[in-house]
């Protein structure tokens, strides 16, 4: 998921760390709850300033909390050769995008498990600080360490519902990919857990808004969740869907061979049009150059069309992985990542070339 960082804050391990303006609205509200609510309430007869001071104090910590947490997925992620794009703080807490999926299990695993384990860390640090400080007699720290311990505490346990995005719904998924060897499938199943749960949050939070027992925040983050599930859940089953296909269902049909140079509008007068995607072999001076998918031309906008030449679209002939066309499509694309290639050359038994067909770089494995 990716957020826009409307500040940054500097990098840490090389990763990008930036906070999202909705974050200061959330900020600020801990900060006034703290200052005039809890920590007067726990550790009563301070001073006004110095609620407000350990209040700022401690939301700054409390963030920088979160950070943590999302440092713990990434790191973990890093080791195992999965690039962190960035870190973002924001309204419901904070997110590492990674630039792939893991590619077993055991990482899917180890990376979801490493931000809660960072929370529960961080809450029995801060929950023996707060021991400490009580001991020596200074209220207003030991309320603070004990909110920041709670809070941990809390970040950590509410992750781990198994409901994916959230952490636990990664362990979910991790669990039964190991056990059906099929991710996506794993995945949409633990995204279905978490539009359920996103659901539930909604009406709980809404229900208990409307007889004042419950609070908006609830609700707002139930639907934030259900909507990030529900995308989750169609993009693992699209993945699926592709995944199981064969190779010829998939493969756009080679059709005669057209020559270098011309406009998308001069092929199309030329062609007259063809009922299904097919793809052109492009004749070059010394044979076959490379191959261009109608559907490449469909996606060019029609203003540039009569100025396009079909070359600018054209993909290397070089650049293609050959496959046969009773070939797995799983088969296909595991070698297309060994390869680095996104590029498909169909082919039959007696080295007939059939089809082209382009792979969706997110079925790739890198
Ligand atoms: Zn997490």
């Amino acid at each position: 998921m990716t957020l826009r960082q409307s500040l940054r804050l500097g990098s840490i391990a090389g990763i990008p760390v930036g906070l999202n303006w909705g974050l200061l609205v959330i900020a600020a509200f801990f900060t006034v709850n703290l200052a005039v609510g809890i920590l007067p309430a726990t550790a009563p007869s301070a001073s006004a300033a110095t609620y407000w001071f350990f209040a700022l104090v401690g939301v700054v910590a409390f963030f920088g909390s979160i950070l943590a947490h999302e440092l713990g997925h990434s790191v973990v992620a890093q080791r195992n050769g999965i690039r962190v794009r960035a870190i973002t703080l924001w309204l419901l807490g904070g997110v590492a995008e990674l630039e792939r999926e893991a590619d077993d299990p055991g990482v899917e695993f180890r990376v979801a498990v490493a931000g809660p384990a960072v929370s529960v860390a961080l809450a029995m640090l801060f929950g023996g600080l707060a021991y400490a400080s009580l001991f020596l007699g200074a209220a207003v720290l030991a309320a603070t360490l004990g909110y920041l311990a709670l809070m941990n505490g809390i970040l950590a346990v509410f992750n781990m519902i198994p409901a994916a995005p959230l952490d636990g719904g990664r362990v979910l998924a991790a669990a039964l990919w190991k056990r059906s060897t099929n991710r996506h499938d794993a995945r949409a199943r633990a995204a279905r857990a978490g539009e359920l749960f996103g659901s539930l949050l909604l009406v709980v939070g809404l229900v208990g808004f409307l007889f004042g027992e419950g609070t908006l925040v609830m609700a707002i983050l139930g639907l934030f969740l259900r909507s990030a599930a529900t995308a989750e859940r169609r993009r693992a089953r699209s993945l699926e869907a592709l995944s199981t296909a064969s190779v010829e269902a998939s493969m756009l049909p080679l059709v005669t061979p057209i020559a270098r140079g011309i406009t998308l509008v001069g092929l199309e007068a030329m062609s007259g049009g063809y009922p299904h995607p097919v793809a052109f072999p492009i004749r070059g001076a010394h044979g076959i150059d490379g191959v261009v998918a109608s559907t490449a031309i469909d996606d060019t906008p029609s203003a540039r069309r009569p100025n396009t030449v079909i070359d600018d679209l054209m993909v290397e002939w070089r650049e293609l992985m050959h496959a046969h066309v009773n070939e797995p499509m799983s088969g296909v694309l595991t070698r297309a990542g060994e390869m680095g290639k996104h590029h498909v050359l169909v082919c039959d038994s007696l080295g007939r070339q059939l089809g082209y067909l382009p792979l969706d770089p997110a079925l790739v494995p890198a």
